[in-house]
């Protein structure tokens, strides 16, 4: 049986977060907000906190989230909501600070070591959360998922449960202008490799499949826009949109084999989650492709790469091309020309492949998946 379940509010455009503030009521009367230094200096967060403040809300500002989560940042915010006397959480942000107030918003009210919620789904109560994304990537504003590095074990583990999933998403584009070229780039293929996954993964359900179509579209289109012009509302829309509806894809229909592979990459070299999935994307999607020809081939049409004489089998290579252009026009690199080296990688393939396939998701890719695959597609990559 499939259900599909998303985030129940959702607001959208300029006035979103005004918009959001009745319902932000029904959430409690003093916000932990998590954020990161950059977000918390901007005036998106002057705006946040003005709001709050006109609506009467109370609120304290935990802005340490510096990267990637890992427990120990989780377990500052949780400290810092119960000293603060927080009631909800707000996350303000990228992926980073969104996942931290899902989590924290969790385990303010259920005991135990977080690291003991790894490879379980999580079900009990949570406090309000909502997600106000700054960044067009995750679709963590949408999603039961929160992606939390140990840094014990070096493991970056993927916590999930429907408990997850935030009570509010506030969505203005305007707040993704001017996003780094290098974070545009990469939260950008994030969103597309969501997508995809979602489009031909084993999960794959009707429900998703028109919102994948849609933001494979969207992206291949508009990501080049964004990326050369920061400032530009329509492709920063779109884009926006398109991360909504892909985080709506994986809630429901899953992810794959590039984000299997490339959480391992993340948590042992230090590489952003987008762009270790964006430097896998060619080497996972070609090793996937002969398992869902069909499924690949409808993404090929949809962005217009397939000529009518072309076979299945001809379109969804032409698409896995399409990407590869799209990589070039961002300036992904490889992962040699970001500076990992091809001996110490290669030393830690086995742990990486043993870390992939623990986490489940290549397990939802349209074909078999073994270690070996796993590692054999590592070494085409860092030999590139
Ligand atoms: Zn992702």
């Amino acid at each position: 049986m499939a259900t599909f379940n998303e985030t129940a509010n959702v607001y959208f455009g300029d006035q979103a977060l005004r918009e959001a503030m009745p319902m932000m009521k029904k959430l409690g009367t003093k916000a932990l907000i998590v954020t990161g230094q950059h977000v918390a200096a901007s005036s998106m967060m002057e705006d946040l906190k003005n709001l709050l403040c006109e609506f009467g809300f109370g609120y304290f500002v935990y802005d340490e989230i510096a990267g990637e989560p890992t427990v120990d940042m989780i377990e500052k915010g949780i400290k810092e909501y119960n000293d603060g006397g927080c009631d909800f959480c707000i996350g303000i942000g990228g992926g980073s600070p969104m996942d931290s107030a899902k989590a924290i918003s969790f385990f303010v009210k259920n005991a135990g070591l977080i690291v003991s919620y790894n490879g379980t789904k999580l079900t009990g109560s949570r406090t309000g959360v909502v997600c106000i994304p700054t960044t067009a990537g995750t679709g963590s504003e949408t999603t039961k998922f929160v992606v939390i590095t140990d840094t014990e074990s070096g493991v970056k583990m993927l916590l999930k449960g429907d408990v997850l999933i935030p009570d509010i998403a506030v969505i203005n584009p305007s707040y993704t202008k001017g996003a780094p070229k290098s974070i545009t780039a990469a939260t950008g293929m994030d969103a597309l490799t969501h997508a995809v996954e979602a489009y031909t993964s084993k999960k794959a359900m009707p429900l998703t499949d028109p919102l994948a179509i849609d933001a494979v579209k969207k992206i291949m289109k508009y990501l080049p826009e964004a990326y050369e012009n920061p400032y530009d509302y329509e492709a920063r829309s779109a884009m926006a949109v398109a991360a909504f509806e892909a985080g709506v894809c994986i809630n429901n229909s899953s992810v794959t084999l590039v984000h299997g592979m490339s959480r391992p990459i993340g948590a042992m070299f230090h590489v952003s989650h987008g762009l270790s999935n964006a430097m896998l994307l060619k080497d996972c999607l070609s090793f996937a492709l002969d398992g869902a020809f069909e499924r690949f081939a409808d993404l090929g049409r949809a962005v217009g790469v397939a000529k009518e004489s072309d076979s299945d089998v001809a379109i969804a290579e032409k698409f896995i091309s399409a990407i590869q252009e799209l990589c070039a026009i961002i300036e992904i690199p490889t992962l040699r020309e970001y500076g990992i080296d091809s001996g110490t990688f290669l030393e830690l393939r086995d742990k990486m492949a043993f870390d992939a396939l623990v986490s489940g998701s290549p397990a939802n890719t349209r074909k078999p998946v073994t270690i070996e695959d796993m590692k054999k597609i590592y070494k085409r990559v860092i030999e590139e």
